[in-house]
């Protein structure tokens, strides 16, 4: 089966990543995706852009050459109840947002905070993927988390980066399985996303891959593979 969408890309407007627009669109059709978001980080990030670029987003072609081309955020939840750096005006530009936690936008909290943060995020309208949440810096209640994603039709990522041997994120392999594990037994699909910060890495989903291999992961629940799915997560015609 051959992934068909990478929606967790950066490029050179976040400040800490290394490649252009158009050379990751680029890197997406080299690979042979049909499906690119661009996801740059929300604006509590340091360096990150200016809420001009998101207004202005519409810049961007919906499809290049065939390749269909995404408008995304990666909001930052900023507090825990929940609250994101990107306001629903601001979403109105966007197809899809993903919302994660990270260090340099909110302390790590608690279990029980960060449990709430993310639960509380996910009802932002556009918000469509819980970012990365397999960091044992920010440790969740797993179980809670994938039962309350079903009943909002929220999706979770495997991020690929997350699973490097280099990954900064502590415990990620150990944490992605119980994701998987809980995804699996309530039937909650994911995504794998590259978190791409260089055209290179577009579209890498090895470790996703292992990952679900080595989980013994359902393919059914994994939304790259299916267009039928992307297209109505994501309300693409
Ligand atoms: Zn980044
Ligand atoms: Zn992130």
């Amino acid at each position: 089966m051959k992934a068909l969408i990478d929606l967790h890309t950066h490029t050179i407007v976040s400040g800490h990543a290394y490649s252009t627009v158009q050379e990751n669109i680029q890197a997406a059709k080299e690979v042979g995706l049909k499906y690119l978001g661009l996801s740059e980080h929300g604006p509590n990030m340091p360096a990150s852009p200016h809420l001009y670029y998101f207004q202005n987003i519409h810049c961007i072609p919906k499809e290049v050459d065939g390749l269909k081309v995404l408008r995304g955020v990666e909001a930052n939840i900023i507090d825990y109840d929940g609250n994101i750096d990107i306001d629903e005006d601001l979403a109105k530009h966007m197809n899809y947002m993903i919302v994660s936690l990270h260090p340099p936008c909110i302390g790590y909290g608690t279990k029980e905070q960060n449990t709430t943060a993310v639960i509380n995020a996910m009802n932002h309208k556009k918000v469509k993927v819980i970012g990365h949440l397999d960091d044992s810096r920010y440790p969740v209640d797993y179980e809670m988390i994938v039962k309350t994603a079903k009943d909002k039709d929220i999706l979770f990522e495997v991020n690929n980066s997350s699973l490097k041997p280099e990954s900064f994120r502590e415990g990620a392999i150990e944490n992605v399985g119980y994701l998987l594990k809980y995804c699996k037994q309530y039937n909650v699909r994911v995504i794998f996303g590259s978190d791409a910060h260089i055209s290179y890495d577009v579209g890498k989903f090895n470790n996703c891959e292992k990952a679900i291999q080595d989980h013994d992961f359902p393919r059914e629940l994994v939304v790259n593979y299916n267009e039928e799915e992307i297209k109505n997560i994501f309300d693409l015609d």
